[in-house]
């Protein structure tokens, strides 16, 4: 089963705030801008200069937490009954 089919089997309830919030300044001297690749959601995109977060689609893998050049966003879990269900099978 590619990614893109396991992907669509997940339920999501989207939060009106969002979850990850990197910091402006971090992202505009960044060059490099991995989140961009790792992301396996594909929740950040760099478009006409800055970033966006499309933190709806977000699998809480917790992956740019640590892997932000300068370690630069501020990540929780959505709020109670908001977010990604996994399920199985
Ligand atoms: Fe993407 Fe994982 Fe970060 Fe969510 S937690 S935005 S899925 S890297």
């Amino acid at each position: 089963m590619k990614l893109e089919d396991k992907l669509y089997l997940l339920k999501f309830k989207p939060d009106e705030k969002t979850h990850l919030q990197p910091k402006e300044e971090d992202c505009q001297r960044c060059t490099e801008r991995p989140c961009t690749t790792f992301c396996p959601a594909q929740v950040y995109k760099w478009e006409e200069g800055k970033l966006v977060v499309s933190f709806e689609n977000c699998l809480e893998c917790g992956s740019c937490r640590i892997g932000c050049t300068f370690v630069s966003v501020d990540w929780r879990y959505p709020r109670g009954g908001f977010g990604v269900s996994f399920r199985f099978g």
